[in-house]
């Protein structure tokens, strides 16, 4: 017989196991269904999910590859990013969008983002498009889906692409309404097992309306042949595995629930630490919370995770170090100072747990010690 669980019962950070337990025997069966199948690497199973999430997505071509660091690969290169090119990209987020920028040969130019949604400033962005700018990249952090305000007409007059890195953010849609991948070049997904949508391994997407760009990120996924032993680019193996794919498809249908959960959640905590000595995200209908992210004098933040810690709960720095500080980047030659806003917030950000299963009560013992940590 079950026990009811003590109050201080761990709160793991993310828990993918949990939210997708109550859908255990239909991802067995879709397992199993391709283990019979003999076809392990692409195939039907790649090419029903690739339909379902172009649906879903409201795009007309989905392209299912290896991870999202693969995918955001795949996209600048199909977008014909090489040496000699910059492309303006946040220099907040996960090291996968700069990185990716590096490996295609080209240079991130990084803008400072906006002080509220750490999303990129647009305005700044503008700023840095120069001759050699080939594409720009736009991250949505943490499932926020940024307003492109006048980077469409801006990329569209010099013949750029604009490009999403979109990882953490399936199905966002920004305050005007747009969904992530609708209206620009392509879209960048991650199917990693924290992300949204998360696979059983890696994974991940490329959303595009664009017929001739889509046909070039599936020959750039089986190193850029157009049949077979005919190779017309230097791609790479960014294929999806049939069994990521069948997983997928059992999930992407709850995607919608989960992601109204998330909201609630998120709702939840906004209440809860309204009041309380930090900052709030910015309330948005169209975001899909892939993280809550509260920021917290510089001072207080050690504290504070270490406090969280001592109570079992989870907590995570999302993003310690902007990317134009990163060592591996040093080539760019940035220092502290060059981009104010970015900096400050790293210094400040803390992440809470939230994932669609974690219970309400759970929300609310977070909130109480984060509030007691806080006056405390
Ligand atoms: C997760 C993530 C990626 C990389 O995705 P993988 O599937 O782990 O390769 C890229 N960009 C952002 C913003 C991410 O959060």
């Amino acid at each position: 017989m079950a026990v009811s669980a003590p109050a201080d019962d761990p709160v793991p950070f993310a828990d993918p196991a949990a939210d997708q337990a109550p859908l255990a025997e239909a991802l067995a069966a879709a397992a199993a269904r391709v283990v019979r199948s003999g076809r392990y690497i692409l195939g039907a199973e790649v090419e029903g999910f690739e339909r379902e999430l172009a649906e879903a997505s409201g795009v007309a071509h989905a392209i299912g590859v290896s991870s999202g660091t693969d995918a955001l690969l795949a996209m600048l290169a199909a977008a014909g990013v090489g040496p000699g090119d910059e492309v303006v990209t946040s220099p907040f987020s996960f090291f996968a969008t700069a990185g990716a920028i590096v490996r295609a040969g080209a240079r991130p130019v990084f803008a400072d983002v906006d002080p509220l949604t750490l999303n990129l400033d647009p305005d700044a962005a503008l700023e840095r498009l120069g001759p050699r700018t080939k594409a720009v990249l736009v991250v949505h952090i943490f499932g926020r889906c940024m307003p492109l305000a006048a980077l469409p007409a801006a990329c569209a007059a010099r013949g750029i692409a604009l490009l999403e890195d979109a990882a953490q953010a399936v199905g966002a849609v920004d305050a005007g309404g747009r969904r992530v991948g609708a209206g620009t070049t392509a879209a960048a997904l991650s199917f990693f097992p924290t992300k949204n949508l998360g696979g059983f391994g890696d994974g991940g997407a490329v959303l595009t309306d664009d017929a001739a760009f889509a046909a070039q990120v599936r020959r750039l996924r089986v190193h850029g042949a157009d049949g077979k032993n005919h190779h017309v680019a230097i791609g790479g193996n960014f294929r999806l595995d049939a069994l990521q794919a069948a997983l997928l498809r059992v999930k992407l249908p709850h995607l919608p629930a989960w992601t109204a959960a998330r909201r609630r959640l998120a709702a939840r905590y906004r209440a809860g630490l309204a009041g309380a000595a930090l900052a709030l995200p910015p309330d948005e209908a169209g975001c899909v919370w892939n993280q809550f992210v509260v920021r917290v004098p510089a001072g207080r933040r050690a504290r504070l995770s270490v406090e969280l810690a001592r109570a079992g709960i989870g907590s995570e720095i999302y993003y310690p170090t902007p990317l134009h500080l990163q060592p591996a980047l040093r080539g760019l030659g940035h220092a502290p100072g060059d981009f104010p806003i970015v900096e400050r917030a790293c210094e400040e950000v803390l992440a809470l747990p939230l994932h669609p299963a974690l219970a309400d009560t759970t929300v609310d013992r977070v909130v109480s010690t984060v509030r007691a940590s806080l006056t405390a």
